[in-house]
């Protein structure tokens, strides 16, 4: 039979989030729909009859995750497309970038900037980074030895683990933890020691945490500002972090994507402005949050030269580099301070034009801090867990939000939601107003 092959992606279904309309070739799969050729996007591919199906893989597999599906914020931003709701799920801006930041991806890519960059990234990028790091915390890392250009702060995340937890050894995490801390500790045959922040607050116990450090403690991942509960750790928890790793060999992974979102004056307190912190932390940042280019994945790492070394090590065989044109375009970007310096004040307006819209509503609002997330409870609307409460609200009212009972091993459910804010302000009046009649 001779006709005409249709690629869809799984995401022609549903959308994909944040770009509505285009249909990457995610899990393909072929239809036929007239005579002769294959079309994928623009592409035609000749051929004469249908391909068979792919047959099933003819053994038991033996997963290396059993427990993990698919992460909830793709779970989410498909609902939110299915259900054409308003999708204050997955963190990532509804406003574009600025025009001159894509005019310098175009100009790299016409001066001829398109093949593999170094490992370690972009020398250009790697200065900028330098010099922005040491401007906001006062710490000089060497372009050349102590910071790595990374595809996002996922990767960065992952390859930092990789490279430096051993089987047997245990990494304390906090709870709610981001999703793909405990994967890739458990990946590498690292133990996950949970230790709880609990609901309102979300403040560390520090002497949960000097109870739960053990000889075989090799790491302790942390995040401010804190995705999802928005606080921020103060001067005063980083020094009690350094007091109690002080005099071991623990490194402290630091998940400082959120660094730029800090609001009410506060300040951010990287790992990198205190000496000691800083002599055995692996800080992650991410352009992806601060210039509205989730999608670019693209982030860094900074970290001293000897751990550095071995995180190379791994980012190596992992990734290797990073799109090159991204990277000069970022360096030409970063240069003007006040794009990041000007990030918090910028989300502090959102947040407060969503608080002061929800004002109105049922749902009770926990403070936010930092980030661009703000988590609330609905006692006052539903007892039911927040997973099916989420569903509910994605379907019949047309918001979608996070469930934070997903940052949790356990599933430890205390009826609270996670809602991004990074969204313009006729998004966030939309679904304010769909809020308010819940
Ligand atoms: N860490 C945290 C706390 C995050 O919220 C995110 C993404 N929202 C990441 C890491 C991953 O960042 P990236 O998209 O750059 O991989
Ligand atoms: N970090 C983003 C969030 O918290 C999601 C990124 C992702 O989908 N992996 O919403």
């Amino acid at each position: 039979m001779i006709g005409i092959l249709a690629l869809h992606g799984a995401a022609a279904a549903h959308g994909f989030p944040g770009w509505p309309g285009i249909r990457p070739a995610l899990t393909p799969h072929w239809s036929l729909i007239g005579p002769s050729r294959a079309i994928c996007e623009n592409a035609t591919i000749p051929f004469s009859r249908a391909p068979p199906a792919m047959p099933i893989f003819p053994a038991r597999i033996d997963s290396r995750l059993p427990q993990v599906g698919t992460t909830i914020f793709t779970v989410m931003s498909r609902l939110a497309q299915e259900c054409g709701a308003i999708n204050l799920s997955q963190g990532f801006p509804d406003f574009n970038a600025e025009d001159v930041l894509f005019e310098r991806v175009a100009y790299w890519m016409r001066a001829g900037f398109n093949q593999y960059a170094p490992l370690a990234g972009m020398a250009p990028l790697r200065e900028a980074i330098a010099h922005k790091v040491a401007a906001l915390y006062g710490t000089a890392y060497d372009a050349e030895t102590e910071i790595t250009v990374t595809a996002g702060a996922t990767q960065a995340l992952f390859t930092a683990v990789a490279a430096l937890v051993h089987p047997g050894d245990e990494v304390i995490v906090f709870e709610p933890v981001y999703d793909s801390y405990a994967p890739a500790i458990e990946l590498q045959g690292g133990r996950v020691v949970r230790l709880q922040l609990a609901a309102p607050d979300y403040r560390p116990d520090w002497d949960a945490v000097a109870a739960a450090i053990t000889p075989r403690t090799r790491m302790i991942m942390i995040n401010s500002p804190h995705n999802p509960t928005a606080t921020v750790w103060s001067a005063d928890d980083m020094a009690r972090l350094a007091a109690l790793t002080r005099g071991t060999g623990i490194v402290v992974v630091s998940d400082e994507v959120y660094e730029h979102i800090v609001f009410d004056g506060t300040r951010h307190e990287s790992c990198a402005r205190d000496a000691e912190l800083a002599a055995r932390s692996v800080i992650v940042s991410s352009f992806g949050k601060t210039y509205h280019i989730t999608g670019w994945k693209v982030g860094y790492v900074v970290a001293p030269r000897e751990l550095m070394a071995e995180f190379r090590k791994v980012h190596q065989f992992n990734v290797f580099t990073v799109n090159t044109p991204v990277q000069l375009a970022l360096a030409d970007y970063i240069a003007d301070a006040s794009r990041h310096e000007g990030l918090a004040a910028f989300y502090q307006a959102k947040r407060d034009f969503f608080r002061a819209a929800l004002g109105g509503s049922r749902f009770e609002l926990l403070p936010s801090a930092g980030t661009y997330f703000q988590l609330a409870r609905y006692r006052a609307i539903s007892d039911e867990p927040d997973t099916a409460f989420v569903e509910h609200l994605t379907r019949d009212a047309g918001v979608a939000a996070i469930p934070v009972s997903a940052f949790f091993a356990d599933g430890r459910d205390e009826r609270v939601i996670r809602f991004c804010f990074a969204k313009n302000e006729a998004t966030l009046a939309a679904a304010c107003e769909r809020l308010c009649r819940v």
